[in-house]
């Protein structure tokens, strides 16, 4: 019998094991793969760590996340700084005084701050309403039509104002000379990949590979006192109340007899033709120098039943389905929901780490 049966060794089941086991808890893990680590699973092709389920950088401003992850991992100083390639045209991204300068030619920020105000007076806007008119007020008219709205009418599926403001709030805007993706204070990507990282959190714990629990839940249940699910919370409850939406990946990788791709660990394709969203090279993560290389493109596909979900698509519709599915969870006994499936929510990881952190804090 153990305490504890956690359904998924991602990054929310890896944490909630070790502080359990930690605590004196029995655990079991279980994950329905024939590997650990969920979508940060890392695997080492041609001397390179291949992000197999998508570009993953950590970055947190939480010391006390940072200071956990570094017991598990020695991080490198990998800063992320992703292209923008717009049929041929090239910009630095996220939005900052080198793409404004790429864009306009103005090298002032004052010059970029009047254009952008003009432009967001004549699209009319005052408060905006959705992702579209969030973009036109924070980067001006150009860029949202050159760098915003093909690349995430791909990515969602979705036109830009039917989606929330939040999605495009996650990049910075910034009126200095600064490529950095991310405001965090901290950022890197664990050295030797994140499968040894979670390897090393989930030492000397039980670990089961390739059981699928929803296959079989009445007999694992019976294993353990608790049950942590970081699967879909819809597809425990059966799809019940309906089928929350959510975004899947298709990736095609290369490995390419060339010792450099794209010069850069991110080239996003932001026009609409280009059928794949970006181009990961992922030795540039780790500032690798051999004569291989390993590329990826990614293709966004909405999700269908039986695809691996990757983006909750967190608008109102379907954050209203989801109240539904937690008031299902909450009178649920011995079942805890978490990770970005199981909370239904566009987390970083960060985000993950400090919630499985909070989580088992209070047991
Ligand atoms: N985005 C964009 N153009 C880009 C990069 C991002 O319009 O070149 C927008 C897009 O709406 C995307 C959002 O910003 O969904 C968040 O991007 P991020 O890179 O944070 O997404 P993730 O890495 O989680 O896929």
């Amino acid at each position: 019998m153990y305490d504890y049966l956690i359904v998924g060794s991602g990054l929310y089941g890896a944490v909630f094991a070790r502080e359990m086991t930690d605590k004196g808890y029995k655990c079991l893990v279980i994950d329905k793969r024939n590997h650990i680590g969920g979508n940060v699973y890392t695997e080492n092709i041609e001397q390179i760590n291949v992000h197999k389920y998508g570009a993953h950088i950590f970055h947190t401003s939480d010391k006390r996340v940072w200071d956990y992850v570094n017991q598990f991992a020695r991080f490198n100083n990998y800063i992320n700084m992703p292209i923008a390639d717009f049929k041929g045209e090239r910009y630095n991204l996220p939005f900052n005084m080198n793409t404004f300068e790429q864009m306009w030619g103005v090298t002032e920020p004052d010059e970029a701050k009047a254009i952008i105000e003009k432009q967001r007076e004549e699209a009319g806007i005052k408060e905006p309403k959705n992702l579209e008119e969030t973009a036109i007020s924070l980067v001006g008219r150009d860029i949202y039509e050159k760098l915003i709205k093909g690349y995430t009418g791909k990515q969602w599926g979705r036109p830009c104002d039917e989606l929330p403001p939040f999605i495009i709030k996650r990049l910075p805007v910034r009126f200095t000379y600064d490529n950095n993706y991310f405001n965090d204070i901290y950022q890197g990507i664990p050295i030797g990949g994140y499968t040894k990282m979670v390897e090393n959190m989930l030492c000397g714990i039980e670990v089961l590979l390739g059981v699928d629990f929803l296959k079989n839940r009445q007999e694992l249940s019976a294993k353990a006192k608790t049950v942590v699910f970081t699967g879909a919370i819809d597809e425990y409850f059966d799809y019940k109340y309906g089928a929350l939406e959510y975004r899947s990946i298709r990736f095609e990788e290369k490995i390419l007899d060339i010792p450099d791709f794209q010069g850069n660990a991110v080239v996003n394709y932001t026009d609409s033709d280009t059928p794949y969203t970006r181009i990961i090279e992922h030795k540039h993560f780790e500032f690798g120098t051999g004569p291989k290389t390993v590329i990826s493109y990614e293709y966004s596909a909405e999700w269908q039943k039986g695809d691996e979900p990757y983006y909750p698509v967190n608008n109102e519709q379907n954050n209203t389905l989801f109240e539904k599915y937690l008031a299902e969870a909450q009178k649920t006994p011995n079942v805890i929901f978490g990770g970005r499936l199981g909370e239904y929510k566009y987390y970083d990881m960060d985000k993950v780490i400090l919630s499985a952190l909070n989580k088992t804090k209070n047991i």
